[in-house]
């Protein structure tokens, strides 16, 4: 039985950057990621909209907002360093009417707050020359802001621990974990991997691999699709490069927007449509066990009571063609419904606690010996590089290893 000081579950962007960061802090640590899938990055972190945010929308002194701002920066450095294609190509925010000022006056004050010095404020003409098929009484222009290639990135992180001595261990979904005095035997496809600590980067199975390894997260995972259109490629040139609307502070994912990606297509979306499966890439992907969970969970009944006016919002845009392309008309006035192609989807993990609140921040629990990240949406991609250094730091203390390593992580 193969015998590790680490076990980290799932192979998506936070799971890597743990494991590298891990690694890069302890010499000769033995540690293997366990991947379900056959490719590392197959759910969220393959499946987003490639954006590098700002730190624009985050409460300032949040885990989110603090993780933002520097892994931003570590990621430009990441994919210069490793020649991963990526842009700072910054994005518009665009208040379509006055009564959106105050919010996007909130959303600078927070920008600023959150250390970005390069915001710019923007009238209709300034919206116009960065984005001349954009309309809005107000804007923002956030240089700061980029897109990056994901799933290039994760394949970097995960040759960056196997270079480390680590083990990416693809195929191996962890089953059944057993608990006993010196750590944790997890049941994979090819045998048992016997670790001292778990680390739990799950992504949306992330409650159920938590409650496995003996925490109760309280909280559970309800899986949010966003859907995406495609612009069709004689009509990319209405959008040159990131346009989004000013969000609700209510639900700050919500608001479909423009997104440019790294190989030049336009993406136009996502929703948010509850997901019958937690892969529910589409709407015929149905699981009975992630339909039961949801149901049995009262916090589940709670958010729907609070929220089924929004949610009836997102899932008629979803099926009506029509309404999702008014959705985005009110950014970019000259779009026609014909100018959008059906495009990917991505499953968010949203943590919901049992009293029906979204969890917003970041959450990351300890249990015994283990760390479970319950809460990692966006801009956990953005941020992984620094979601993963703060783990490494957090472990020195909760696993009791050194706390710095040729200046590694302290
Ligand atoms: C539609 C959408 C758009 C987004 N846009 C952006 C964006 O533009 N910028 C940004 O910064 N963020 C964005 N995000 C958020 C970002 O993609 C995620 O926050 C981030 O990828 C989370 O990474 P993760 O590693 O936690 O999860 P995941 O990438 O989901 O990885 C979890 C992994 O765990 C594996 N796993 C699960 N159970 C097991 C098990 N039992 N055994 C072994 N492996 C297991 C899964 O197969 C998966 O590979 C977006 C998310 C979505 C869904």
């Amino acid at each position: 039985m193969p015998n590790y000081d680490v076990v980290v579950i799932g192979a998506g962007l936070v799971g890597l950057a743990t494991a590298r960061a891990l690694l890069s802090a302890r010499d000769g640590l033995g540690l293997c990621v366990l991947e379900a899938e056959e490719h590392v990055a197959t759910h969220q972190s393959g499946n987003n909209s490639g954006v590098i945010h700002s730190g624009l929308y985050y409460r300032p002194g949040s885990l989110k907002a603090e993780t933002c701002a520097r892994g931003r920066e570590a990621m430009f450095a990441y994919c210069r360093e490793k020649n991963i294609t990526h842009e700072r190509c910054g994005k518009v925010v665009v208040a379509t009417d006055a009564a959106q000022v105050p919010a996007l006056e909130e959303l600078e004050r927070r920008g600023r707050a959150n250390g970005l010095t390069g915001i710019e404020r923007l009238g209709p003409e300034g919206i116009r020359d960065h984005e001349p098929h954009a309309a809005g009484v107000e804007g923002l222009f956030v240089p700061e802001t980029g897109i990056a290639d994901y799933r290039a990135v994760a394949r970097g992180y995960a040759g960056d621990v196997t270079a480390a001595g680590g083990d990416v261990r693809l195929r191996q979904a962890a089953g059944e974990i057993r608990r006993e005095s010196d750590g944790f035997v997890v049941a994979t496809p090819a045998g048992e991997v016997r670790a001292r600590h778990l680390v739990n980067c799950a992504g949306v199975q992330a409650d159920r691999v938590a409650r496995r390894a003996g925490l109760e997260p309280g909280a559970r995972i309800i899986p949010f699709r966003g859907e995406y259109k495609h612009l069709a490629p004689g009509r990319r040139k209405l959008v040159r490069n990131l346009i989004y609307p000013v969000p609700d502070a209510r639900f700050p994912f919500l608001g479909v927007h423009f997104t440019r990606g790294t190989a030049g297509e336009i993406e136009a979306g996502p929703n948010a449509v509850l997901a019958t499966h937690r892969h529910g890439y589409r709407w015929r992907d149905v699981s009975l066990r992630d339909v039961g969970t949801m149901l049995a969970f009262p916090g589940f009944w709670r958010m729907s009571a609070r929220y089924w006016r929004t949610g009836f919002g997102e899932t008629w845009r979803s099926l009506s063609h029509g309404a999702f392309t008014r959705a985005l008309q009110t950014l970019l006035p000259g779009l026609q419904a014909s100018d959008l192609t059906p495009g990917g989807a991505g499953v968010r993990a949203q943590a919901v606690d049992p009293d029906g609140s979204l969890v917003d921040d970041f959450r990351i629990t300890r249990g015994p010996r283990a760390f479970h990240v319950l809460c990692a949406p966006s801009p956990a991609a953005t941020a992984s590089l620094a979601i993963g250094e703060h783990l490494a730091r957090e472990a020195a203390d909760h696993f009791g290893f050194p706390r710095e390593r040729n200046g590694a992580p302290s």
